[in-house]
């Protein structure tokens, strides 16, 4: 468990939808109250500019009046015009307490420092402008009403060159309303709206952590019970897709669990059942020897040495089947002749095939080499001719066969005796599979053979597959890679 696993749903939902509303609050509260008076500064600033170029530019038209007018309105600015040397000759206010009465050495004042500046001058006063020939900067305490009134300005100078060689004065002055009482306002109303957008996360965290979390308490909730083994217990937990995947895997799981848990039982069963039959007659044998002194033969001996070989190719088979499962077992390969491997195993058969009139046959175009495990193969050799003699009909017939074709050798093994269903086929494979249920399979082999030979092949790559027609036997064949 990490340190934020042990917030919950809830709590976590909460925080990203505070985080979520939190920007834009924040960013509202920045413009509307922190920057607006940068922000409307910056207008009124772009207004005068733009009234002054537009003016300049039709300061020859007869109209100009009409325009100076116009444009006073629609900016809410005040405008005034002089001739260099006539004075005044156009003005508009746009209303009583706007307009920048100047005397005529401020008229000149400005048209210098205009000219100085190459012809525009803008400024900004905090206070006032010049009133009566008097700067509002020069104010100290208490401003005359009508001062108060104005608050900020910004003044704005051009010059203008008229063909004839005059100059004209264009100034302009705009009033900057002060937004103190529209920041208070928007501050009360920011509060409300923050106010608002925080109880509305929370409530939204609520609503939204109980639809997501009710699946996932139900979820873990039957988890639960497939821990403690009820594997029937049903994962129906729905509500969206992840959930629903979720317990569409969880089902799947525990059907799994009850597969390996049926074959566990099965296993337990069988295992025991064939350590059983050998052990019963290896007792039987040695009390019967025991008790009874006549029967104490070289054949009973035997009986107990069969047994007991018996046993241990049992728990050999055994444990390779588990170190095949458990992925632990390793192949040593090496390139060798599998075509001489092959023979040596028909030799050590051939005392069977005297005795008990077998007859077994090998049938090879030539030596071909692979790499691979060669004990290994060996094994799968021996398992599948062990099942062909156990499994063979009447005459007894063995065949086993290699050829060589497309770079692989193909090893055959077939028989001539009942043959498998095709339906049996894909099962025969399986650990303890037995086609006949009531064969006597204890007294021929583990009932692990082909599992091996299947896990061996499958390590290795090899192809292998087995061909039957029922009555007419088998032929269990793989091929490996020429090396
Ligand atoms: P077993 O020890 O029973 O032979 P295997 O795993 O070797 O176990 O074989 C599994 C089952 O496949 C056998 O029980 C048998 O029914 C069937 N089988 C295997 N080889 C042959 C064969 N050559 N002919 C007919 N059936 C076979």
């Amino acid at each position: 468990m990490n340190r934020f696993d042990t917030y919950s749903i809830k709590w976590r939902l909460f925080v990203y939808l505070i985080i979520f509303v939190a920007i834009p609050v924040a960013m509202l509260w920045f413009f509307q109250t922190v920057f607006l008076e940068q922000f409307y500064t910056a207008i009124k600033v772009n207004d005068v500019e733009s009234s002054v170029d537009t003016i300049a530019q039709n300061i020859e038209n007869q109209d100009v009046g009409a325009l100076i007018e116009q444009v006073a309105h629609v900016n809410d600015v005040s405008v005034r015009v002089y001739e260099q040397n006539s004075g005044q000759i156009y003005a508009y206010d746009f209303g009583p307490e706007s307009g920048v009465p100047l005397d005529e050495a401020s008229v000149r004042d400005y048209f210098e420092r205009a000219q100085n500046n190459g012809g525009t001058l803008l400024m900004l006063f905090d206070k006032p402008p010049a009133i009566d020939g008097l700067s509002g900067d020069e104010f100290e305490g208490e401003f005359p009403p009508r001062f108060k009134r104005m608050g900020k300005s910004i003044v704005c100078a051009r010059v203008v060159d008229l063909p004839d060689g005059n100059k004209r004065l264009i100034l302009i002055n705009a009033l900057v309303t002060p937004v103190d009482a529209t920041v208070r306002t928007l501050q009360i109303q920011l509060m409300y709206i923050t106010l608002i957008m925080v109880a509305l996360s929370l409530f939204l965290a609520l609503l939204m952590s109980r639809r997501i979390s009710k699946p996932i308490i139900q979820t873990t909730a039957a988890a639960k019970l497939l821990a403690k083994g009820d594997y029937g217990t049903v994962f129906d937990a729905h509500g969206y897709l992840e959930i629903a995947e979720l317990n569409k895997t969880l089902n799947f799981a525990a059907s799994e669990m009850s597969k390996v848990e049926r074959l566990r039982h099965e296993l337990i069963a069988n295992v025991s059942h064939d350590l059983r039959t050998p052990l019963t007659m290896i007792t039987g044998y040695a009390e019967m020897m025991r008790d009874i002194p006549g029967e104490n033969t070289p054949e009973n001996v035997q009986i107990i040495i069969d047994e007991s070989s018996r046993l241990s190719l049992l728990v050999s088979d055994m444990l390779d089947i588990s170190r095949f499962q458990s992925g632990g077992q390793e192949l040593h390969k090496i390139r060798f002749n599998i075509t001489a491997s092959v023979r040596g195993i028909m030799q050590r058969y051939s005392k069977l095939t005297e005795q008990d009139n077998y007859d077994i046959s090998f049938e090879a175009s030539g030596d071909a080499y692979v790499e691979a495990d060669s004990g290994r193969i060996e094994q799968v050799v021996y398992n599948l001719i062990n099942n062909a003699i156990n499994y063979t009909g009447e005459d007894k017939k063995v065949i086993v066969r290699q050829t060589v074709e497309d770079g692989r050798v193909r090893i055959e093994i077939t028989d001539t005796g009942a043959g498998i269903a095709a339906e049996d086929i894909p099962y025969i494979w399986d650990r303890y599979y037995r086609v006949d249920k009531t064969h006597k399979r204890a007294a021929i082999g583990s009932g692990l053979g082909l599992s091996i030979v299947r896990s061996i092949l499958e390590l290795h790559g090899a192809e292998y597959g087995v061909l039957s027609n029922p009555g007419e036997g088998s032929t269990f064949w793989f091929s490996l890679p020429l090396a």
